[in-house]
């Protein structure tokens, strides 16, 4: 048994464990004096307190991956691609354990919690391509005698700051590409489900992974900001809200490092006339409640345009008493609870603000919410959501999903493009024509066309516009492998063999 395996062990035994950092190959016990409660939000209870690093602590985790950088990077590819095989056979193997992590700690489904794991072997799998993805091109003959090439090489020590709603997955997006081209990682993961990252460094370290290759150190905004200031920290990696994503990229970038750094989202699904109505229901339904809609791709705003709203709603409305909710264990269960009671709270009054601004509350999520002490809450349906209401504004991370009425295609564009978010979008049409005019028209980093959650597959990169993100390359795929590394040119000239003075032993021939 995995020792975070034991943990949870301890936790089932009512005991609540303690979650350390991993720094150089192993758990290192923080010595900070701060540490963060860590619940199961389907019952309530707190399962673990997870220290919280200081600025010497993060410094450590630094030092160690600064150390291994000097033997990683002359790792050669064929052996980085044999231990990222043996990586992507061991989270597979693991991937039951580690859905387990995510459904005890963050709270969403285990079915989903599979297909977050999933989701992130994919980014594995990519990365064990790393011999061709980190090819660099040769001219050769740029000019008389000389040759141009160009060859990628590795930053050296990079940082990964990652949120609650995807605690293994996210930072799969990160610490894969990093190291299979050479980096070594200090990855912060959220605090409030910190075990999934703990899991992923034992069996990293199982897979022959060298010690201090990957570092974890929990904690907050004390680590975080270690992280930024950190004179060895060459670039970071963030995903998380668009306030702080805007504080990473700033405080990031002032300190010379290269950022890119992902924010939150406000995703639209336009529904046309000539939809399939029943089609548009159910993703709507799975990308609005799925993992109680604290995805950053979840569909929050539906936009029906013309007579679809009206058969569109009642399709929904119709649909809502088939999304069981409960504990995520439990194999009946389709929508879990929030992450935090506080979160629960905050996502419950916006149902009030919502009535309060003159939306029509169709369904009422306080009203299904289960009973007992796990954060819950049953699934809402608003129409009428005009875009000056703060329910269509902000962005509110649960449950929750509004509906706004518009004539015209373009005034469904136009909404989609005023907004200050940028992530994915979505179209549900039988039009190829007018599929094809939306993905020219439409600000938005990722399109779906009948697909309402458009993650882009791992050989492709991952990032919205807008304040949906700050920097310049998407995530993972492609774009990741370009973040990880830097560019080297060189120019080479060699003596002519046939007219150099040298003896080589041999004859020339030409
Ligand atoms: P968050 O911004 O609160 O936290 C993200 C990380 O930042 C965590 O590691 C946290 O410890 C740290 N952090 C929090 N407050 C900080 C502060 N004041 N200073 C420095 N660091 C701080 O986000 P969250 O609540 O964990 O995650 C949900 C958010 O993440 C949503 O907005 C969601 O849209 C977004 N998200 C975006 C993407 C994307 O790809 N664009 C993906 C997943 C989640």
């Amino acid at each position: 048994m995995t020792e975070v395996a034991e943990q949870f062990t301890e936790e089932q035994s009512g005991e609540i464990a303690r979650i350390s950092h991993w720094i150089d190959g192993k758990p290192v016990d923080g010595t900070s004096g701060r540490s963060g409660p860590v619940f199961n939000p389907a019952t309530g209870v707190q399962s673990a307190e997870v220290d919280f690093a200081s600025p010497e602590e993060v410094d450590a985790a630094v030092q160690a991956a600064k150390r291994a950088f000097e033997s990683w990077r002359t790792v050669s590819l064929s052996r980085r691609t044999e231990i990222f095989f043996r990586i992507r056979e061991l989270l597979h193997d693991h991937s039951d354990d580690l859905a387990r992590l995510l459904t005890l700690e963050h709270g969403k489904v285990f079915s989903d919690a599979k297909g977050e794991v999933a989701r992130g072997l994919e980014v594995i799998e990519f990365c064990c391509g790393i011999a061709q993805l980190i090819k660099g091109e040769h001219s050769e003959q740029a000019s008389t005698g000389v040759d141009v090439y160009s060859i990628r090489q590795p930053l050296g020590v990079v940082g990964g700051i990652t949120p609650f709603n995807f605690p293994a997955m996210v930072p799969m997006w990160m610490w894969a590409p990093a190291i299979a081209c050479g980096n070594t990682f200090v990855l912060k993961p959220s605090e409030k489900d910190p075990s999934a990252s703990m899991l992923t460094a034992e069996l990293l370290k199982e897979a022959g992974l060298p010690d201090g290759v990957f570092n974890v150190v929990h904690g907050d905004k004390v680590a975080v900001d270690a992280v930024l200031e950190h004179p060895e920290i060459a670039a970071v990696s963030f995903v998380g809200s668009t306030p702080i994503a805007r504080y990473v990229y700033e405080t990031g970038t002032k300190n010379g490092k290269r950022v890119q750094a992902l924010g939150g989202a406000k995703n639209h699904m336009i529904v046309l006339p000539d939809a399939d109505i029943a089609m548009a229901a159910d993703a709507a339904v799975s990308a609005g409640y799925g993992s109680a809609g604290e995805r950053c791709m979840a569909v929050s705003m539906l936009v029906a345009v013309g007579h679809a709203a009206d058969e569109l709603v009642g399709a929904i409305k119709e649909r809502l008493p088939n999304v069981k909710v409960g504990d995520g264990m439990n194999p009946d269960s389709e929508m879990g609870p929030l992450v935090t009671r506080e979160h629960r709270d905050k996502v419950a009054s916006y149902i009030e603000k919502g009535a309060d601004e003159g939306a029509t509350i169709i369904t009422d999520g306080r009203e299904t919410t289960p009973d007992g002490n796990g954060f819950f809450l049953g699934v809402t349906l608003m129409d009428d959501v005009k875009p000056e209401m703060d329910v269509y504004k902000d962005e509110i991370f649960g449950p929750v999903l509004g509906v706004t009425r518009v004539e015209t295609y373009d005034q469904a564009v136009k909404l989609v493009n005023d907004n200050p978010y940028g992530n994915g979008v979505a179209i549900f049409t039988r039009d190829g024509g007018v599929a094809r005019q939306f993905q020219f028209d439409v600000k938005a980093g990722m399109v779906g066309v009948n697909v309402p959650i458009p993650v882009p597959v791992a050989y492709y990169s991952f990032g919205g516009w807008k304040n949906s993100l700050f920097g310049d390359l998407h995530i993972y795929g492609p774009e990741g492998i370009q973040f990880y590394t830097r560019g080297k040119v060189v120019t080479s000239r060699w003596p002519d063999p046939a007219t150099s003075k040298v003896d080589l032993g041999f004859p020339q021939t030409r």
